[in-house]
């Protein structure tokens, strides 16, 4: 064995061992919002603390530093793959070495304690509840700012944690773009007066049939339940120890006939890009995502390209009236697909249509720049929050829980992470552009319940490259251009031009 290969070798080692301990926290995350205790909660807080204190104490040890001189020593030896990865260790062992041990040991305690107080808050919609614990957490995101350093816009050093090299400056020009565009539909369909019907959404779906046809539907998108499994939450997400365990959770509301459903396609299409990262790249610490962004153009291709295509609709209508006897009746394929595809400015993220979503978005994001920035306080955030709701969907909420408590994010300090969703709008539509010239007939398939050429497509062209390249280079690659919002904006005037005929 060379030099080298031996030097390989004892990195992917340490970062085995690095892995067991992200294993172990992130399984007992999982556990702490799937049934634990209510006792435990700040022992927990305390334990999940002490992992990610260890797991940054691995990261920037002098081992690492070790590592990178002598991976950098031999560069030229390297194919692109390990270059890659002796950039990006180097990359995330200087970003880690900014902060204290303490420092990490403080945020990660405060982002557990907050989102227990959070849950409560929302539970009984008091802000109050809730405010002093959101004070730390900014209180120390702001902190983890200046450790960080920034150029131009303190917001920039968070949305970099996302999604690298994004800044308040691109951004701001592609949601300016974005938002124009929606409102423009959005008043094009108002100018028709049309009123879709969904009240058959709204009966009695009891929560084991609701169950059922989440698992099928996992089930046809690839979702290898060998390597997961779906349980039940008050926040839907999905989580992974590794590619070999990828756990999605999911909330069920009996009234409510999407809710689950896309919940479920939505988080299915996280767990499969995770479930499809090479072996082949362990012991590189490249088998990840490529981003956050890349992470929610999966799940909301799925959940909304796909899930909500005139042709998917079709499948899971007769499915549907399968699955749920007599709930259907009277109802056709075509009120079933508008019904799915309704637009009504609301004031619940999660529940938005596909064309207002992105709105919700940006007003987060406008909202998160204010608060890094030292512009408004968190006391002033149901405020501030409620006015921005009416500005840009003309809708207010009454009560905090409608309002500025229905988001998780900011209890556990994803400050940066919300324009990731609507990113991941754009990036799913640019691929869409791409997969359909690609594989043409796909649309026929995807309306027989076949989506084996989706995920097909999507596990060679997105996610079997994990983190080989920065999410910039990646749509390059995949699509060769850069990131566009006109893709986006093309798909949903074609969309609902033909639903809403305006
Ligand atoms: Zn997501």
């Amino acid at each position: 064995m060379s030099e080298v290969e031996k030097k390989l070798k004892e990195f992917a080692e340490y970062l085995k061992k690095i892995n067991h301990y992200t294993t172990a926290g992130n399984l007992m995350y999982w556990d702490m919002t799937t049934g634990m205790p209510e006792a435990m909660a700040e022992t927990r807080a305390e334990t999940l603390s002490f992992f990610q204190t260890e797991v940054h104490n691995l990261n920037v040890s002098p081992k690492i530093e070790e590592f990178i001189k002598f991976f950098e020593s031999h560069m030229d030896e390297f194919d692109y793959t390990y270059k890659r990865m002796t950039k990006q260790l180097k990359k995330d062992y200087e970003k880690q070495k900014r902060y204290p041990e303490e420092f990490i040991r403080e945020f990660s305690l405060a982002a557990s304690r907050g989102e227990v107080a959070w849950e409560k808050a929302k539970n009984a919609s008091d802000f109050e509840i809730f405010k002093l614990a959101l004070e730390k957490i900014v209180e120390l995101t702001k902190k983890s700012i200046e450790y960080k350093g920034y150029k131009d816009n303190k917001y920039d050093a968070l949305l970099d944690d996302y999604e690298a090299g994004l800044t308040v400056e691109k951004l701001d020009k592609v949601f300016g773009e974005l938002r124009d565009g929606i409102v423009e539909i959005l008043n094009k369909i108002k100018s028709t007066g049309k009123e879709i019907d969904d009240s058959f959404f709204h009966k009695e779906f009891p929560k084991s049939e609701q169950e059922s046809l989440c698992l099928k539907l996992l089930d046809i998108m690839g979702f290898d339940f060998k390597r997961g499994r779906m349980d039940e939450t008050e926040h839907p997400y999905t989580i992974d120890m590794t590619n070999k365990d990828v756990r999605i959770t999911n909330h069920y509301y009996e009234n409510d006939f999407t809710s689950a459903l896309f919940s479920a396609i939505h988080e299915g299409g996280h767990a499969i890009y995770e479930q499809d990262i090479p072996d082949s790249l362990e012991g590189t610490g490249l088998n990840v995502a490529a981003s956050m962004a890349i992470h929610e153009s999966q799940s909301r291709f799925y959940e909304n390209i796909i899930g909500k295509s005139r042709e998917f609709s079709n499948y899971l209508y007769n499915e549907s009236v399968k699955q749920f006897k007599g709930q259907f009746e009277g109802v056709s394929k075509e009120q079933f697909y508008k019904a799915l595809n309704k637009v009504t400015p609301s004031l619940i993220r999660t529940e938005a249509d596909e064309l207002t979503y992105s709105l919700h978005i940006i007003i987060r994001y406008e909202i998160e720049k204010l608060l890094i920035n030292d512009l408004i306080e968190v006391k002033d955030l149901p405020r501030v929050w409620n006015e921005k709701y009416k500005e840009y969907l003309g809708v207010e909420p009454t009560n905090d829980k409608e309002g500025v408590l229905q988001d998780v994010h900011w209890s556990d300090g994803s400050f940066g992470y919300f324009p990731s969703y609507a990113l991941g709008n754009l990036y799913g539509a640019q691929m869409l552009h791409k997969m359909t010239k690609d594989v043409p007939g796909i649309y026929e398939e995807i309306g027989k319940g076949n989506l084996q050429p989706v995920h097909k497509w999507l596990k060679e062209n997105v996610h079997e490259y994990a983190n080989l390249y920065d999410p910039s280079d990646l749509i390059k690659k995949i699509t060769g251009e850069e990131l566009k919002a006109k893709y986006f904006l093309k798909y949903l005037d074609d969309k609902y031009k033909e639903i809403y005929k305006y």
